[in-house]
């Protein structure tokens, strides 16, 4: 019989696709190491489980214990599967501004969601921040994996995401791109890379314009999931040789024409590292190997990213800036 015990053996080991449209004109080999493909939908059940079985072994998660954490996304859900399997309850915050379909897969995977009001002050008691905090005190068992610094979000990638692509690529990959958002993905992976191959692989950070990493002020961007408004420490600063700042115009179209052109429905925070791995590519050689690394699926964005109204609502819709523009038949 072939069997997996539960989906928590089915994390990682994600494949590797040739990007074969979008790279018209390109001479590198570009990959897309596509996270979709894990049970959760996303590149965060890989710290999910990295996260919670350290905690088990420290101590700081006890059997029957409860997981607190601010968070409506992808890690919710990694961590709601594996706390599901493993017999921990769930209590995730979130801000009010989250859609109601996200809720609902957290709840779906038998998740408790507290939703706090967004127009309050960080220091007024109901804030996301302020809730998250008294509930971690308040309940019994209570643990906070804060995938901010918690040194076993980019462990897990050093463990499982480096090693996985050094296989899959023979030992030939040059560069890798990636989203930055905890900093945990570039962090953990590149630090493999680099070891694993006497530094020679380059490690590239993508970034919406207006976060810090590229050197803005947290302004506001629309790609959910990447850029920050602090540096966190799950970044290491050491590991990333450069970082590429994209619009959120540019990340969308790039987004849109990954479904259409290469069958890869995925987030927005994935059109944007393809923008800037096409950047990095354009100047490289036939023997050159880049792999971009795509967090999440487009699933999650159909009312937005996919959808007419709301791209021509921002202005997204109107013709590419010249970084879209890359591997276009003119
Ligand atoms: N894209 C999406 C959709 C994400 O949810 C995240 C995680 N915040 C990232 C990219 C960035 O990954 P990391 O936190 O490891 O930097």
């Amino acid at each position: 019989m072939q069997f997996h015990d539960s989906m928590i053996s089915l994390v990682g080991n994600t494949p590797l696709v040739k990007l074969n449209s979008v790279t018209a004109g390109i001479q590198a080999t570009v990959l897309a190491k596509v996270e979709y493909f894990n049970p959760g939908g996303s590149v965060k059940d890989r710290i999910a489980v990295r996260m919670i079985e350290a905690a088990e072994q420290s101590g700081a998660l006890k059997p029957g214990g409860t997981i607190v954490e601010p968070t409506s996304g992808n890690t919710g859900v990694g961590l709601a599967i594996v706390a599901q399997q493993k017999g921990y309850k769930c209590i995730f915050v979130c801000p009010d501004k989250v859609s109601l379909d996200k809720i609902n897969v957290l709840r779906a995977y038998g998740a408790e969601v507290v939703v706090c009001p967004t127009a309050v002050d960080p220091e007024h008691p109901d804030s996301y921040y302020n809730v998250s905090d008294r509930l971690v005190r308040e309940t019994p068992g209570a643990w906070k994996p804060d995938q901010y610094s918690n040194p076993n979000n980019p462990r897990s990638h050093y463990e499982t995401t480096g090693p996985e692509l050094w296989e899959q690529t023979d030992g030939k990959i040059t560069h890798f791109v990636a989203g930055v958002g905890t900093g945990g993905t570039i962090s953990g992976t590149g630090k493999y890379l680099k070891e694993v191959s006497g530094g020679s692989v380059r490690v590239v950070g993508a970034d919406p314009e207006g976060s810090v990493y590229s050197g803005g002020s947290g302004r506001p961007y629309l790609v959910e999931g990447v850029g920050e408004d602090f540096w966190p420490t799950a970044y290491d600063r050491e590991v990333t040789d450069e970082i590429v700042a994209v619009s959120d115009k540019d990340s969308f179209q790039m987004t849109r024409r990954l479904a259409k052109e290469e069958g890869l429905l995925v987030g927005g925070s994935c059109g944007m590292a393809v923008v800037a791995a096409l950047r990095v590519a354009e100047g490289l050689g036939p023997d050159d190997v880049v792999v971009v690394l795509l967090p999440d699926s487009g699933r999650g964005y159909l009312s937005k990213i996919f959808s007419d109204e709301w791209m021509a609502g921002h202005g997204f819709l109107e013709e590419a800036g010249p970084s879209a523009r890359i591997g276009d038949v003119l």
